[in-house]
C-alpha cells in the first residue's frame, strides 16, 4: 500500500514512515546541531543539509505528517501560529487591500491591524459568515488576501468556505482560512477552494499544552508559496528540533484524541443547551447552530473541541461558574488533553464578547466527569 493511501490514523501514528535509518529506531531522532559539515572535497556530507535555519530534519517530518493529513501539495511549520499568519500577511504589498473576518481570534485581529497600519494596507473588517456580507466587500474593488476562521473562537461561526474561496478569486485574491479549531481531521479548506490553510499547531494538532507551532499548507505552489518559503527561512521564524520533536510524537494520537474531543464537546453541548442554568450554547453541532448545516457539509467526524456557553445571568454569575469548576483548568488557549475554562471578556472586554460568556475547550477526560463538574459548578 503506497503511503499515499494512509488514512489519517495511519499517517499519523507513524510519523508519515519516519524511522532511523542509521539505529533502526522506530523514533526519529532529535538532531541539535545547528550547523552540517563539508567532506575534504568541500561536498556537503549530506547534501541536504548545510545550516539549521533553512534544514531541519525533525521539521520536515512533522511537514510530512501535517501535509499528509491536510492534503495539501506543501506545508511549512513555524514556531507558533502568529508567526505563521505574519508571514501570510507579509505578503501583501504596500497599499494592498486585507479582508479580515470580524470577530475572531483576538490575536489575529490585533496584530493585524498594527500590520496593516504600519504597512499601509487597507483593512476592512468583515462578518464573512454572511457570504452576501463578504460579497459586497469583495466586489467593492480589488482585493490582495480574504483571511477567514473558522469555526471562529470565540464565536463559533461558520464561514461557507467554498463561496469565500469563488468571491476572493473574483477579485484577484487568495483566501486563506485558520482552521484552528477544526483541525486537520474534521475539515480540508484546500479540497474547498481555500490558497492556503493555517493551524495554530500550539492547539490541538500538538494537543498536549506544551508546544507553540504554527503551520501553513498551500493547494498549489507557486510565486506565493515561494515567497512565503524564502521570508520564513531568510527572516528565521522557523521551530527548533526540540519543539519539532514533540510535535511530531504529539501528532500520533491527534486523530484518536480529535475524535473523542468532538464526542464530548458534543455531548457536553447537549447537555448544557438543556441546563436552566444556561441561556445558550454556542456550538455547530447543535441542531439550533445557523452554521449547523454548513459546518455539517464542511467538517466530518465531528464540529470540534470548542464551544462558548453563556451562562444565565451577567459577569459575576459566568464568573462564579468558572470560578467553581474543579476538574476545568481556568486559563487561556485551547485544542489540549486536558479542558480548559476561559472568560474571555475579561481578556477583551473591548471588543464585544458578553460578560457571561465562557468558552469550553474540551480535552479527552471522562465526558461524565466533565458533565458532573459542570453541573455541579452550574448548581445542577
Ligand atoms: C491560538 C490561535 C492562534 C495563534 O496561535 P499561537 O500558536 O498562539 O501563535 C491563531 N488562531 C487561532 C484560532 C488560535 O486559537
Amino acid at each position: 500500500m503506497a503511503q499515499s493511501d494512509w488514512k489519517p490514523a495511519t499517517l499519523a501514528a507513524q510519523a508519515a514512515g519516519a524511522v532511523d535509518p542509521q539505529s533502526g529506531a522506530v523514533v526519529p531522532p532529535i538532531q541539535p546541531s545547528t550547523t552540517f559539515a563539508r567532506d575534504r572535497d568541500y561536498e556537503l556530507v549530506n547534501p541536504d543539509n548545510t545550516y539549521l535555519r533553512y534544514h531541519n530534519d525533525a521539521v520536515r517530518v512533522a511537514e510530512k505528517v501535517l501535509c499528509g493529513l491536510e492534503r495539501a501539495a506543501d506545508s511549512l511549520v513555524f514556531p507558533s501560529g502568529m508567526a505563521a499568519i505574519a508571514a501570510v500577511m507579509r505578503t501583501v504589498p504596500n497599499g494592498g487591500r486585507v479582508l479580515l473576518q470580524s470577530g475572531i481570534y483576538w490575536g489575529t485581529t490585533k496584530w493585524v491591524r498594527a500590520f496593516c497600519a504600519r504597512r499601509e494596507i487597507v483593512l476592512e473588517e468583515v462578518e464573512a459568515s454572511d457570504t452576501g456580507a463578504l460579497r459586497a466587500a469583495c466586489e467593492a474593488g480589488p482585493v490582495s488576501l480574504v483571511f477567514v476562521e473558522t469555526p471562529s473562537n470565540p464565536w463559533l461561526r461558520t464561514v461557507d468556505i467554498a463561496a469565500a474561496a469563488d468571491l476572493a478569486h473574483a477579485a484577484g485574491a487568495a483566501l486563506v482560512v485558520d482552521s484552528t479549531a477544526a483541525t486537520p481531521i474534521l475539515s480540508h479548506p484546500l479540497a474547498l477552494g481555500a490558497d492556503i490553510v493555517m493551524h495554530s499547531a500550539t492547539k490541538a494538532i500538538n494537543g498536549h499544552t506544551d508546544v507553540l507551532g504554527g503551520v501553513l499548507s498551500c493547494r498549489t505552489p507557486g510565486a506565493l508559496w515561494d515567497e512565503i518559503r524564502d521570508d520564513r527561512d531568510g527572516a528565521g521564524a522557523v521551530m527548533g528540533p526540540f519543539e519539532a520533536w514533540l510535535l511530531v510524537r504529539g501528532m500520533r494520537t491527534l486523530p484518536l484524541r480529535v475524535e473523542r474531543m468532538c464526542q464530548t464537546a458534543q455531548a457536553l453541548a447537549e447537555y448544557l443547551d438543556d441546563h436552566p442554568g444556561v441561556a445558550a450554547v454556542l456550538y455547530p453541532g447543535l441542531p439550533s447552530h445557523p452554521g449547523h448545516d454548513l459546518a455539517a457539509r464542511q467538517m466530518t467526524g465531528g464540529f470540534g473541541y470548542l464551544l462558548s456557553v453563556l451562562v444565565k445571568g451577567g459577569r459575576e454569575d459566568a464568573l462564579r461558574v468558572a470560578g467553581r469548576l474543579n476538574l476545568f483548568h481556568r486559563a487561556t488557549s485551547l485544542g489540549g488533553v486536558e479542558s480548559l475554562v476561559e472568560h474571555r471578556h475579561t481578556i477583551e472586554p473591548h471588543t464585544g464578547i458578553p460578560e457571561n460568556l465562557l468558552r469550553l475547550s474540551i480535552g479527552i477526560e471522562d465526558a461524565g466527569d466533565l458533565r458532573a463538574d459542570l453541573g455541579q459548578a452550574l448548581g445542577q
